[in-house]
């Protein structure tokens, strides 16, 4: 059975086909600058086909769904004869509301409740429906199913995600904290009970999803029992441009100093902070972190300055996420393991090391010369000895746990 996995962004849609027998990728790419000018991305992962990478025109999401199904059914670059070989699509839906608590196969009724969270994730849900609708045109018949990024965390008790405000906006508006990247912390979380021995009851973990956006999330049980996000994905620790968790009168502050709107100063908390707004250097961390290494007191001042500023958005990074795992260790009432996972919890050893020295004091322990190691497999354990917890490095694969659930929706 054959499942595409579908990621529609505003203007860029990830793909990914998957034999379910043998849980494999055979095809996977990306239609970029959708409604700019148009770019694909194809790569055949199953039959040794070229890969096809090229501008081609995309001016809406249905001709890139209608691209992505030329190439995958093409004579040089196709992996499957026909569309009757994709059994089900699977949908990464943004946010699901107080409604969708699990995944569900996705009909005229379900559309519609989705539609209704567009004003909880504005900027997200429209372009996740674009993708449904564009599908549902081109591969009409085919099942579809909707896989929320908020749905791991409907557990989490009404003391973690009422916001102290008045309650009519929880009760009128639907504000409450609903976390994130909730397919990525199940999918690890549920890993990392693995390794402990497989029982959820008892166990307690801290994934750490840092990418991006990152979120952290206390897992009890095999439960999310709070996390870091909230009603949107601003909240929580800084990210590559969002603030994460500061003062909410920063947004009337700003927008005083600078003169403008409160929607602008948002735009200001979201695209501008985080670390590119603390470095000056840029969103990702790789560049960061080359701008704050290197030789002390070398070149001029405002060389200096720049890697000073580096250094400190790699701090305060650090620093709010070790103060997250130690919050949430307190609210589960002890910690068996912290789980790093995403672009820089699985490749940055340097943030891991920053934020396990953090906790030091604690009883945390890395060993360092596996915390230098790629992670190539499921798990990289970098525990140090005497650590009261677990260090676990997991890959996290939120288009498998995608993957299984629409299999498990439509049925084998
Ligand atoms: P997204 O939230 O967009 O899915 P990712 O999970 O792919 O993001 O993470 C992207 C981030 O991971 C970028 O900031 C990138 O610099 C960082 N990253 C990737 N590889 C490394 C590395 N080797 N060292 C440090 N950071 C890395």
């Amino acid at each position: 059975m054959n499942i595409l996995v579908i990621n529609a962004g505003s203007s860029s849609l990830k793909y990914q086909l998957f034999d379910m027998r043998t849980e494999s990728i055979i095809a996977k790419g990306i239609c970029d600058r959708i409604g700019i000018d148009g770019f694909l991305k194809h790569t055949p992962v199953s039959n040794g086909k070229p890969e096809y990478s090229s501008g081609i025109p995309l001016p809406t999401h249905a001709e890139a769904i209608s691209a992505v199904i030329e190439k995958l059914t093409s004579a040089d670059y196709g992996v499957i004869k026909s569309l009757t070989e994709i059994n089900a699509i699977g949908h990464r839906v943004v946010h699901g509301g107080r409604r969708f608590i699990e995944s569900v196969l996705i009909d005229d009724e379900v559309l519609d409740a989705i539609e209704a969270c567009v004003r909880l994730a504005p900027l997200h849900i429209p372009a996740n429906l674009l993708g449904i609708n564009a599908c549902a045109e081109k591969m009409p018949g085919i099942p579809q199913v909707a896989v929320f990024d908020t749905a791991f965390h409907h557990t989490i008790p009404e003391h973690a995600y009422i916001y102290a405000v008045p309650y009519k906006y929880y009760e009128e508006n639907d504000v409450r904290r609903y976390g994130f990247h909730g397919t990525s912390h199940r999918f690890v979380s549920a890993k990392a009970i693995e390794y402990l021995g497989g029982k959820a009851e008892g166990t307690k973990i801290v994934t750490c999803h840092l990418g991006n956006g990152s979120s952290l999330t206390a897992v009890k049980n095999g439960k999310s029992i709070d996390t870091s996000m909230g009603v949107t994905p601003l909240e929580g620790v800084p990210m590559g441009t969002r603030c994460g968790s500061v003062d909410p009168a920063l947004l009337s502050i700003i927008s005083e100093f600078d003169g403008i709107s409160l929607n602008e100063a948002m735009d200001v908390l979201n695209k501008k902070s985080g670390m590119l707004g603390v470095s000056g250097v840029s969103s990702d961390f790789r560049d960061i972190e080359a701008a704050a290494g290197g030789a002390r007191n070398e070149g001029g001042a405002a060389e200096n300055a720049l890697r000073k500023r580096a250094k400190l958005s790699l701090d305060i990074f650090n620093y709010q996420v070790a103060k997250f795992i130690g919050s949430y260790t307190f609210a589960m009432g002890g910690l068996d393991a912290i789980v790093f996972t995403a672009g820089v919890g699985e490749n940055s050893s340097y943030t891991r090391a920053g934020v396990c020295a953090l906790l030091n004091g604690v009883g945390v322990r890395i060993d360092g010369e596996k915390n230098e190691q790629r992670c190539s497999g499921e798990y990289m354990d970098i525990t140090g000895d005497g650590s009261i917890a677990k260090v676990l490095v997991i890959p996290t694969n939120e288009e498998l746990v995608i993957a299984r659930d629409t299999i498990e929706i439509v049925g084998k």
